[in-house]
């Protein structure tokens, strides 16, 4: 039987209805949540991701800041554009688009944005906070992932749960949601030998590598749950995973689609951190 398809786009759609409600009622007490996005360089995919940040955002009610800077902006100029929006009560959430300019520090940028604005959760105090389990927000794609196993009932407490790629802000945090849900985890990387032999083992899987297709279905064990979320272009332009859609989908239990699967529920976990984020800058409990 074919794999049931985890439906990122009704599942993000739910989610967004139900933060838009919440933020209504923000509204009604005067609060309205702020995201500011700051885009450096003219990278085509950066540029699509934050503009459907900034239409979410307004579907949502939120109100939202875009500054896209031309590739040779100085470092210093990026800190100062910081430094200014961390003062200011509208914008709760603050997010630098990545990949950066190579003259461009990552690290210190993620360090000026202060850890209670910092709605990717890339902040070392956010990143800590999620190591030991005690966290107001989680990186968005990861999130997003566990909110798709969760909606559709999937068990994670002693699954087998193999995640390939380890980067901080899919693989390290993916790992770690799926330990604090108490699954036994294997973290690959480019490094790891008999990969197939490891992934074969998995109850769920997770492909974060960034490589069309890489995950092939004699890699996965018959009943698997495989979680797509690479995002990569075909010859011909069009989005696709990091999983042999066709071939998984005959062998797992449940698989992602791309696109429609884990993209979608990035940004809906964008929403929500920025929601979170004005409610605990305002002292709200919804
Ligand atoms: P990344 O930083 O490039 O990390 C890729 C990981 O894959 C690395 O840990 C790398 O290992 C590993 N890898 C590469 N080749 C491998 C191989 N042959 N065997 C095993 N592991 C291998 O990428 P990322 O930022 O985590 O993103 C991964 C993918 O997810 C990309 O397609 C990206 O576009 C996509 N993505 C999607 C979303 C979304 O919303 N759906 C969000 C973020 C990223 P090493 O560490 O050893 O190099």
């Amino acid at each position: 039987m074919p794999a049931q398809i985890i439906d990122g786009r009704a599942l993000s759609k739910k989610i967004r209805q139900r933060i838009t409600e919440e933020s209504s009622v923000l509204k009604e007490k005067g609060i309205i949540p702020g995201l500011a996005v700051i885009l450096i360089g003219d990278d085509p995919a950066s540029h699509t991701y934050v503009n459907n940040k900034k239409k979410a955002c307004e579907e949502c009610g939120f109100y939202s800041e875009i500054y896209k800077l031309p590739e040779s902006t100085p470092e210093a100029d990026v800190l100062e554009l910081i430094e200014v929006l961390k003062s200011r009560k509208e914008i709760n959430g603050i997010l630098v688009q990545s990949p950066f300019p190579k003259h461009i520090s990552e690290k210190k940028i993620l360090l000026a944005i202060p850890p209670e604005k910092d709605v990717d959760a890339f902040h070392p105090q956010n990143v800590g906070a999620i190591v030991a389990g005690d966290f107001d927000f989680v990186p968005c794609t990861p999130a997003g992932v566990m909110e798709m196993l969760n909606e559709y009932n999937i068990e994670v407490s002693g699954k087998h749960a193999v995640v390939i790629g380890r980067s901080n802000i899919v693989g390290k945090p993916m790992s770690i949601l799926l330990l604090h849900k108490h699954a036994t985890v294997t973290i690959c990387h480019s490094r790891t030998k008999y990969l197939a032999d490891i992934t074969r083992q998995a109850d769920i899987l997770v492909a974060a590598v960034g490589r069309l297709g890489f995950v092939t279905a004699d890699m996965v064990k018959p009943g698997a749950v495989v979680i797509d979320v690479g995002m990569n272009r075909k010859e011909d332009g069009k989005l696709a995973g990091d999983v042999d859609f066709n071939g998984v989908s005959e062998i797992a239990a449940y698989i992602t689609p791309v696109p429609g699967g884990v993209g979608l529920m990035t940004v809906a976990m964008l929403l929500q951190n920025t929601l979170r984020a004005a409610c605990i800058q305002n002292n709200i409990v919804l």
